[in-house]
């Protein structure tokens, strides 16, 4: 018989699939022997098997639940139901297997009614008793019922401006009667709260179980991408009390800082108050290290579990705990989300201090992480000169410039229209999820490091600015003023989540240097790599930046981005649009005088390393101008009438330029192009050598489908060179010709390609446009809807298709090897620089990936963590 429930002494953290990650821990946490109060999961199988129907509880469920609140009655001496004095009251919380922070719903107090209340309230007090009763009202109205928890907190608010007080210091009456509004609050909605414990804990489980759907849940999933058919666990709990007195409390603290991984406990605890408190933003918690002067003993226990937690776990942990009257106990342990700079300190400083090894480490951090420590800061001059706002938490670093705007739907409008927003509000909450995603940066008045906004934010690893009070926001009117100066949506603002700063109107950003500790990592990665990474580079800065993030070489430098500086571009189009042999060849001199010193200067740049230099690429017309005003100041350079030079223009167009006259087809029909390419290349390899410099070039052709066209290049290329070390009365030195495969038929027929290749890289950019027939330029119109109906879960052009473009990928690397066992074989498309394919092109058994400059920090962690993985598997 299939076993639903598991008591915390039943399981374990390897359990995070069946128990959910928060049950798997506190069973873990239970069985190390920390003071976990007592409580029972049912499993995810559970959640599944009741989404599939509804009367699983009922028949399969329902007796199980019953046996293990009688477990949990005898284990803590207390009663569940009926007004015994030894109330046992409960939590219900879910839990998956993946952390989805808010996503989910949870239900505190279960067991209260209006007898066993008033019971409470004579054992403590009438205020502790009925804060709680109140909670459960509310949380249970939401969860079951979907009653907005703010029509509760008006009622409250009503109340006490009514009577003149607060909540704490209402009568008993007083109490009461507002206990009766909620009840009538309910029966507005046609819903009425059961008096009995079991009745409400049935409720809340299959509210629970059911929140595993709800759209906020779905839309986090989607952007973790977590599947949807996991379900969720439903921990039980029984309930301690930090709302008891003031020797008790509640908090939640990161073994080590979530922002900048120092090694020192952070975070934050609220004196009598209940867990939600604290996230949710409604009182101003403490930072953590305030808790040794008010509680000293409940903080020498929390150091010493934090640190028995930290060692198991061998990483930082995010614990929240409760100490009732002076007991501390510990509610809940995971891996704690952080920031992309925390998560480095945190990997090296672990290997230091000999908890983990450095392959551990490799594998800690994503490189997704290693994307975000490339970071941009605000330029210093501008910002020295920038009207500053207001100062807040500085709670997930970066800095971004957008317009304001105060709800999530309006930031999710701005953002279709291609605007850059800032979300502000006065606190996030889960259901802005959608317009946190599309935002630059998120601001909020209210909360601290660990409110909503603040883990959410760093984990999306964006900017943000938490609690910053000195901004009066008003979500209503849509402004937010600082002092005199009042802001409306649309405002430009500026955002420093390093330092907590908020500037008016826009302020420039520049890209970090990576650091010492970054270059620590990914020499480690360079150990444990089998691929290698190296870049797609043509400019001299970008060539230099490659290098500098570790690039062993350049994979692709593309030709074609050379002519598009305003003296090249005209003497492009004077060689396009030539009418004789002179124009041609004036042209041509010119631009070889261009080329040649690009090529010094690149070949200066990359020294020893290899760079690969692709010849030209792209259809002619389009170098040439596209409208008539153009066309009118370009026959005037030219000396020609715009007649003619827009007849040419209109020869030149093609139905379907990426499938037209490009690439090789180029080359065999004006050879003089490619010659004059190569003639450059040769000529200041030949000038760097004299000058003591060894270089080797190779120069790859675009666009081959049939080995006849490489070949016919290959042979009159090859024919230029030889005459170009002849003129100058030298030997050739060592130099190679190789080929692009972006074709589907370059892939199948990749054996005779070999024979005549020194080097394969494949152009996934135009080999999945070939296989799929998808026009990579216009992909963007319809991949959505193909991601939304699960017709493609990915875009190709940025993730391998490994099925289709793979096997192609497959076919040709075993038939170009078969010919030449040695053969060097690259990746220089766009999923080059995707940690996701990489995996794949290390086991298709590629030699090197190649992406943009700044991809390659990611890449060489990612190559790593492929390596290893190999290993392990
Ligand atoms: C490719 O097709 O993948 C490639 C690298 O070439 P380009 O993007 O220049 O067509
Ligand atoms: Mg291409």
């Amino acid at each position: 018989m299939a076993k639903w429930i598991y008591s915390f002494e039943e399981g374990c953290a390897d359990d995070k699939a069946l128990l959910g990650g928060k049950g798997a821990n506190l069973a873990e946490m239970t069985n190390l022997g920390l003071p976990v109060p007592p409580g029972f999961t049912i499993t995810t199988e559970s959640c599944i098997e009741y989404l599939k129907n509804p009367y699983f509880f009922e028949s399969s469920l329902k007796e199980d639940v019953l046996k293990a609140v009688t477990v949990l009655e005898e284990k803590t001496g207390k009663y569940f139901s009926g007004n015994d004095s030894a109330l046992l009251l409960v939590s219900v919380r879910s839990g998956a297997k993946f952390s989805m922070p808010g996503m989910m719903d949870t239900i505190l107090n279960l067991g209260l009614n209006d007898l066993r209340t008033q019971t409470l309230a004579e054992q403590t007090n009438a205020d502790f008793a009925y804060n709680c009763y109140r909670r459960l009202l509310q949380m249970f109205a939401d969860v079951v019922y979907g009653i907005s928890k703010d029509e509760f907190d008006n009622l409250l608010g009503y109340f006490e401006r009514n009577a003149g007080k607060q909540a704490k210091d209402f009568t008993l009456d007083e109490h009461q009667a507002l206990i009766d509004q909620y009840k009538q609050l309910y029966r507005e909605h046609h819903q009425t709260f059961p008096q009995s414990s079991k009745e409400q804990l049935y409720a809340a489980i299959k509210a629970v179980f059911k929140s595993w759907n709800n759209p906020r849940a779905q839309v986090y999933r989607n952007l973790n991408n977590i599947p949807h058919d996991l379900g969720t666990a439903v921990n039980v709990q029984a309930m301690v009390f930090g709302n008891s007195d003031q020797a008790s409390g509640t908090g939640v603290v990161f073994t080590r800082n979530p922002a900048s991984g120092e090694h020192q406990l952070f975070g934050e605890f609220l004196l009598n108050a209940q867990g939600e408190d604290v996230v949710a933003g409604i009182r101003t918690p403490e930072p953590i290290a305030a808790l040794e002067t008010a509680l000293p003993q409940a903080y020498a226990a929390f150091q010493d579990y934090a640190k028995i937690l930290e060692n198991h776990y061998k990483d930082m942990q995010d614990i929240e705990f409760t100490i009732e009257k002076g007991k501390l106990y510990i509610l809940q342990t995971r891996n704690g989300k952080r920031t992309a700079k925390a998560s480095l300190k945190i990997a090296l400083d672990l290997v230091d201090e000999g908890i983990i090894s450095k392959k551990e480490a490799l594998q800690r951090v994503s490189p997704a992480t290693i994307s975000q420590l490339i970071h941009p800061v605000f330029e210093e001059k501008a910002l020295q000169d920038a009207p500053f706002l207001a100062q807040g938490l500085p709670a997930s670093p970066g800095a971004a410039t957008g317009e304001i705007v105060f709800t999530a739907e309006r930031a999710k409008d701005y953002h279709s229209l291609g605007k850059k927003v800032i979300l502000v509000r006065q606190e996030t909450s889960p259901e802005d999820i959608e317009g946190m995603v599309v935002s630059q940066a998120i601001v909020t008045s209210q909360g601290g490091m660990t409110s909503h906004a603040a883990v959410v934010a760093r984990g999306m690893g964006t900017c943000c600015v938490a609690g910053c009070s000195e901004l009066n926001i008003s979500e209503e009117s849509k402004t937010v003023s600082c002092g005199n100066l009042v802001l409306t949506e649309a405002d430009v603002i500026s955002v420093d989540g390093s330092s907590g700063r908020i500037y008016s109107g826009e302020i420039p950003t520049v890209l970090v240097e990576n650091d010492q500790e970054l270059q620590r990592l990914l020499s480690w990665a360079d150990e444990v790599a089998q691929l290698k990474v190296r870049a797609n580079a043509e400019t001299v800065q970008d060539l230099k930046t490659a290098i500098k993030f570790g690039a062993k070489g350049i994979g692709l430098a593309r030709t074609e981005h050379m002519f598009f500086g305003q003296e090249r571009i005209l003497e492009m189009r004077r060689l396009i649009l030539a009418d004789n042999e002179l124009e041609t060849r004036s042209a041509l001199k010119r631009l070889l005088e261009f080329q040649e010193e690009d090529f010094y200067q690149m070949f200066q740049a990359v020294q020893d390393k290899p760079m690969i230099i692709r010849l030209l690429d792209p259809p002619m017309h389009e170098f040439l101008p596209k409208d008539s005003q153009e066309i009118k100041a370009l026959a005037d350079k030219l000396h020609k009438s715009p007649e003619k030079l827009t007849r040419r223009i209109e020869q030149l167009q093609e139905s379907n330029p990426m499938l037209g006259h490009r690439g090789c087809r180029l080359g065999i029909t004006q050879p003089e192009i490619y010659k004059m390419q190569v003639e450059a290349v040769f000529n200041s390899a030949i000038k760097l050598s004299q000058e003591g410099l060894t270089v080797k070039p190779e120069i790859m052709i675009p666009l081959i489908a049939d080995k006849a066209e490489l070949d016919s290049v290959k042979a009159f290329l090859i024919q230029h060179i030889n005459k170009l070390f002849r003129h100058q009365g030298l030997e050739p030195f060592p130099y190679e010709i190789g080929t692009m495969i972006e074709l589907p038929r370059a892939c199948l027929v990749a054996d005779q390609l070999a024979q005549e290749a020194d080097f394969f890289s494949f152009g996934t950019n135009d080999l999945t446009q070939m296989t799929y027939g998808f026009s990579r330029d216009d992909i963007g119109k319809f991949i959505g809807h193909y991601k939304e109906k699960e017709i493609l879960p990915f875009d190709p052009f940025q993730s391998v298709d490994q099925d289709g473009v793979g096997e192609l990928m497959r076919i040709a690397i075993s038939k170009g090897r078969q010919v030449k066992p040695e053969l060097p074989i690259g990746i220089c498309g766009e999923v080059g620089g995707d940690p996701a394919s990489i995996p794949f092109f290390q086991e298709i058994g590629v030699t090197y990936v190649s992406c943009s400059p700044y991809r390659v920090p990611a890449a060489r962690l990612a190559v790593a963590q492929a390596a290893l993985q190999d290993k392990k598997s």
